[in-house]
């Protein structure tokens, strides 16, 4: 009595459990398949499907004919026509491991009662599969997969596909009839134009280049599908008359010849061990191709073996599909915290109810900035799609708005900084919200901790730790007091001893060597990588030439624009960075790009300041004429200077020069010191005071 209560109770249970497991796969199989917009990741769609397909295994008295694990995709739009395929398209059964690789070649070997099993390992595509229809070599019709044994007819789209051969290429004769299928997919590169055009015309954007590709091949209007590049790969031949193929590799060599594109990473095997090492390489590589793969498609080479192990349910049994761990999953934003960069910029990123994506537990995302935050309508509170690619940190791809309570929180900026409390300043319609307050704790922290990163100064042993604690004991301020720091010093700092001490002393030393880029980079001017620190040392190959250009001079320089330019002309206008790099110079750093040849001129050994506008030359130009007379340029006026080229409304340079009898010269009489033979008369104006 008391053992059948029981059985009841779990049967029943199980009932339920299975039932709501068909709703809930209806339902995502018409969002994925008929609506092109899924609600669910499919990490989470396949936990659901394995599940469902377990239940009914341990079962089997509770399956039924029309569970969605007996079925192939999700339903059929009414607006297109339909198509019978010649033969079913299937779905792949899925191999989540080495494990579930190696059982599936057991289950084969079984069934052929061999070993000796040949395998063609192919990328799996994340598109979605087409049967094209070729009547005598010429394209008829072109069909979804749809339900697998009905399809939608697509063929005015599919025609607007350019790798698709409107008309196949042959030597011989082709065959009366042949349906070819493969994957149509969309570049990730053109998926992500895509969605910033749509974004930017206030449309919603798509979850992933697959459903962006099945939107774009089921619209109406060809010319849509047109206007995006969808691409193709051919894979398989669905019906052919008249011709035999022995494996799968004489039919991608076929396809290729008809002039189909096939995917060029696909790989014979002719044992699985060598099947399981590409599957393991391309989970690694997957990031590194244009169109997303999620997995790899193996299949039986042979086609009489493929032929011997046939289909189960809506699974060929001679394939199966191993698929990557997923690099997306969902879980709830917390809250929406606030980190102060180097630059004083206020970036938010996502506080997350800790989740597993891609075998690694991940606790925070970032969301760039408020624009992409109000652009996704990401909320404090919501369930979020976040995803993990390579090593780059994971980012928050979108809200999942059906889980939506009410109670979430749009994103607002803080009016004060978090960190230090100060004003948070931001321009009408900027992305980016700033903390004004330069001596603002996060904001030198970060600016240090870039000062001795890698690319910048690589000062080993200084880690954001140890700077930390430096801060603490007010031991450095700024990046020059790094050079002023003593053995005892570090000797303050736990952890530190002998050894170490003298290994961070060494690291602080050699540091001064790093060339004038890498100085430029480690200053931490907002807009200024290594890339545009480059530049500016190549042009301008002193620091001090490089404060002294005026904003026009700088965006002068090719690759570097307006606002770059803005950025770094009020950097070096602000007196506190100009002090900075004066006490980096006096502790030895490298201001000077290395390798510029000294010249002996006219000029040598003369030192130039230049104030105020010149008749025709910029202040680039003539601290170049300077510079290649064997002069030198520097940006104030002291004792050391001979001379004060002076333009119009000159500056306070001029009293000073005046205070120390620094003889001011007109650019006339500059350009005759340079060439002299230039008469009088032509080179004279009337700056000269
Ligand atoms: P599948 O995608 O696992 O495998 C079959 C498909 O693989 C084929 O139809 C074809 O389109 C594709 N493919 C790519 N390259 C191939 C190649 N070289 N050879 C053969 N086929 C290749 O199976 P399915 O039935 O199309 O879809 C099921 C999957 O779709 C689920 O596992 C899930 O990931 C996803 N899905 C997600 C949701 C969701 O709500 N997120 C809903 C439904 C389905």
């Amino acid at each position: 009595m008391l053992y059948s209560t029981f059985v009841g109770k779990d049967i029943d249970r199980i009932v339920a459990r299975i039932g709501e497991l068909r709703n809930q796969i209806e339902y995502h199989d018409y969002r994925y398949y008929v609506q092109d917009d899924p609600a669910i990741s499919d990490a989470e769609y396949d936990r659901l499907f394995r599940e469902l397909v377990e239940l009914e295994r341990e079962n089997p008295e509770l399956s039924s004919p029309d569970s969605p694990t007996r079925r192939v995709g999700g339903g059929l739009q009414e607006k297109f026509g339909k198509v019978q395929h010649h033969a079913p398209m299937l779905s792949l059964a899925n191999a989540f491991d080495e494990d579930e690789l190696r059982a599936f070649h057991k289950r084969i070997s079984n069934l052929l009662l061999t070993t000796d099993i040949d395998f063609v390992t192919e990328l799996k595509i994340d598109g979605l599969a087409v049967a094209l229809t070729y009547e005598n070599g010429v394209l008829k019709r072109g069909a979804t997969r749809g339900n697998g044994l009905i399809g939608e007819d697509v063929t005015p789209n599919l025609r607007t596909i350019r790798t698709i051969p409107l008309k196949l290429r042959a030597d011989s004769d082709v065959p009366e009839v042949v349906e070819v299928r493969g994957e149509v997919f969309l570049p990730v590169s053109a998926f992500q134009k895509m969605n910033d055009e749509r974004t930017q015309a206030g449309e919603t954007v798509f979850a992933n280049p697959r459903n962006a590709a099945a939107g774009t091949l089921r619209q109406l209007d060809s010319s849509i599908t047109a206007s995006r590049p969808l691409a193709f790969f051919a894979y398989a031949i669905g019906y052919v008359e008249d011709i035999e193929f022995r494996t799968q590799d004489e039919v991608l060599n076929q396809v290729k010849s008809w002039g189909f594109a096939t995917n060029p990473h696909y790989c014979h095997h002719d044992t699985l061990e060598t099947v399981v090492k590409y599957c393991r390489e391309w989970e690694g590589k997957r990031d590194s191709l244009d169109y997303q793969i999620d997995g790899v498609v193996v299949k039986v080479n042979r086609l009489d073996y493929q032929r011997k192990l046939g289909v189960v349910s809506r699974d060929p049994r001679w394939a199966v599909a191993y698929k990557f761990p997923s690099d997306v999953a969902i879980t709830r934003l917390v809250k929406i915290g606030i980190n102060v960069g180097r630059t004083g910029s206020l970036n938010p990123f996502a506080i997350l109810e800790p989740v597993q994506v891609g075998g690694v537990t991940i606790r925070l995302a970032t969301l760039h900035n408020a624009d992409d935050i109000r652009r996704k309508d990401i909320r404090e509170g919501d369930m979020v799609v976040v995803k993990r690619a390579g090593e780059v940190i994971p980012q928050v791809v979108g809200p999942v708005r059906e889980k939506r309570t009410g109670e979430e929180r749009e994103f607002e900026w803080p009016p004060e900084c978090p960190s230090c409390g100060a004003p948070v300043s931001r321009e009408e319609g900027a992305a980016m919200a700033y903390c004004i307050n330069r001596v603002c704790p996060s904001q030198r922290f970060e600016s240090l901790n870039h000062f001795v990163s890698q690319g910048a100064m690589d000062i080993r042993g200084l880690g954001a730790q140890t700077i930390s604690k430096l801060l603490e004991l007010h031991l450095i301020e700024d990046a020059a007091d790094i050079y002023s720091l003593s053995d005892e010093d570090i000797a303050r700092l736990p952890g530190f001893k002998e050894k170490s001490i003298e290994n961070l002393m060494t690291s602080i030393k050699e540091s001064k060597a790093r060339p004038l880029p890498r100085v430029l980079f480690a200053l931490g001017i907002r807009h200024v990588g290594e890339r545009v620190a480059g530049l500016l040392a190549e042009h301008f190959r002193d620091v001090e030439r490089l404060m002294a250009a005026s904003q026009e001079e700088i965006s002068a320089v090719p690759g570097i624009g307006p606002e770059i330019a803005g950025s770094i002309y009020s950097f070096f206008q602000d007196e506190t960075n100009r002090e900075l790099v004066r006490r980096l110079g006096e502790a030895g750093l490298q201001l000077r790009q290395k390798g510029t040849a000294v010249v002996e001129g006219p000029l040598s050994g003369k030192t130039f300041v230049i104030t105020g506008t010149l008749p025709s030359l910029s202040r680039t130009e003539a601290t170049a004429l300077i510079e290649s007379a064997g002069g030198k340029v520097t940006s104030s006026v002291s004792a050391r200077t001979d001379f004060l080229l002076l333009g119009e409304s000159p500056g306070s340079k001029l009293k000073k020069a005046e205070e120390l009898g620094v003889r001011p010269i007109s650019e006339a009489e500059f350009r005759r010191m340079i060439e002299p033979n230039v008469p009088r008369a032509q080179a004279e104006d009337t700056t000269t005071r």
